[in-house]
């Protein structure tokens, strides 16, 4: 079975955290299924990435922003794809272009207009964890690299689901799974154990950052499940926790 799960930036802040999922992703794969993993930056890579720019100028130019932010999460990918081979997996990291990611010009907002994973196939075939870029693609007419807005990691996964037709898109953060609210900023949010896409899309254009929006309008076209659920590696946080199986998002 074809799995994609993907894991986001506060998951991987640190080296150890990268040997932990590595760990669960060792242990999927060895009992025989196809992992494909999408991966945020580290931490705050991004916006420390941000910052850097901001110190040379205070406009830089779009096309290089995402020439400097598309490079976070190469950090995270090749780190991980280090850490399964560590664990005797056969692995290999992709940058977006190098996965087959497509996408419109719009620097810094691009869309994923089509998938042609021909490297992903490939290393499928060739029984290898397969570990992508999320949040990047680049544009086919012009060859430039693009990133997908903000939290776009999730879109990247989601894409890749539909493309490879799996059950559910497995999405792996800090929290239970979504809320009505922040759980973090308001104890008191309901936990929803299963939510439609467009109920959760209110949510998300209320400015909650649960999921990145163009994941969840992706997702409704496709109709494409995903799951929410929490990675259970920040044991300081735990709200509800005696619920595992995270939200389920569909129609
Ligand atoms: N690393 C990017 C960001 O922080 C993409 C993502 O996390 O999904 O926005
Ligand atoms: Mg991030």
């Amino acid at each position: 079975m074809i799995r994609v799960q993907k894991y986001g930036g506060s998951s991987l802040s640190t080296v150890e955290q990268i040997k932990e999922i590595a760990q669960g992703i060792s242990e999927s794969y060895k009992n025989g299924d196809q992992m494909i993993v999408i991966l945020s930056a580290m931490g705050s890579t991004t916006n420390e990435l941000q910052l850097l720019s901001k110190k040379i100028c205070s406009t830089p130019s779009q096309r290089e922003m995402d020439m400097l932010l598309s490079s976070g999460e190469r950090i995270s990918i090749s780190l991980m794809s280090m850490a399964l081979q560590n664990l005797g997996c056969k692995a290999i990291s992709f940058t977006g272009s190098q996965a087959g990611i497509l996408t419109t010009g719009d620097h810094n907002d691009a869309t994923i207009k089509e998938l042609k994973p021909i490297r992903v196939d490939e290393s499928l075939k060739e029984n290898k964890i397969v570990i992508i870029a999320g949040y990047q693609g680049v544009t086919p007419e012009t060859k430039e690299i693009t990133t997908l807005g903000r939290g776009g990691s999730d879109t990247t996964a989601v894409a890749f689901a539909s493309h490879y037709n799996v059950n559910e898109c497995e999405i792996y953060k800090d929290v239970n799974g979504i809320y009505s609210e922040d759980p973090k900023q308001n104890p008191k949010a309901s936990f929803y154990e299963q939510i439609s896409y467009d109920d959760l899309l209110k949510i998300l254009y209320n400015g909650a950052g649960v999921l990145h929006h163009k994941s969840v309008e992706h997702a409704k076209k496709l109709n494409t499940k995903i799951r929410v659920m929490n990675i259970n590696l920040n044991t300081e946080f735990h709200p509800a926790a005696n619920n595992t199986m995270g939200t389920l998002v569909s129609f």
